[in-house]
């Protein structure tokens, strides 16, 4: 194992605003069940699932992220291929975009959650900006 922490660095796909503090991607949330605002900090280490909030989110309610500083929906139309929740974007600032289930516990959901073995070798490469050959 690499002790390198692979930190993504994100941003807003409207403002362009760097979501990625430390090593949290900052959003801003909103849950339906029970009504409530708040910040979500999920994990920016490649591949760490953990995620930080003061939302009471229930295992499986879905959350609905915004860009905490222009306020724009981060949510897309299609949907989860694991459980069919409403999936949300982010932008990768070396390029490309990550997407990520809004289900709590939904194995899509944070940030490097790909299905996609060979598209998650490919955005590592990039990140490193070392062709893998
Ligand atoms: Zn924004
Ligand atoms: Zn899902």
């Amino acid at each position: 194992m690499s002790q390198h922490l692979l930190i993504l660095e994100t941003e807003c796909p409207a403002c362009r605003a760097p979501l990625t503090e430390g090593e949290s991607v900052h959003l801003d949330a909103h849950v339906d069940e029970p009504n409530q605002d708040g910040a979500i900090f999920l994990s920016a280490v490649f591949g760490d699932h953990t995620l930080t909030t003061d939302l009471e989110i229930a295992a499986g309610a879905t959350a609905e992220f915004r860009c905490p500083h222009c306020d724009a929906s981060l949510m897309l139309r299609h949907l989860c291929p694991l459980c069919g929740a409403a999936m949300a974007s982010i932008n990768i600032a070396s390029g490309g975009y990550l997407e990520f289930c809004s289900r709590r516990g939904c194995r899509g959901h944070a940030l490097g959650g790909f299905g996609d073995i060979d598209q998650m070798m490919s955005l590592v490469n990039r990140m490193l900006k070392t062709p893998h050959d």
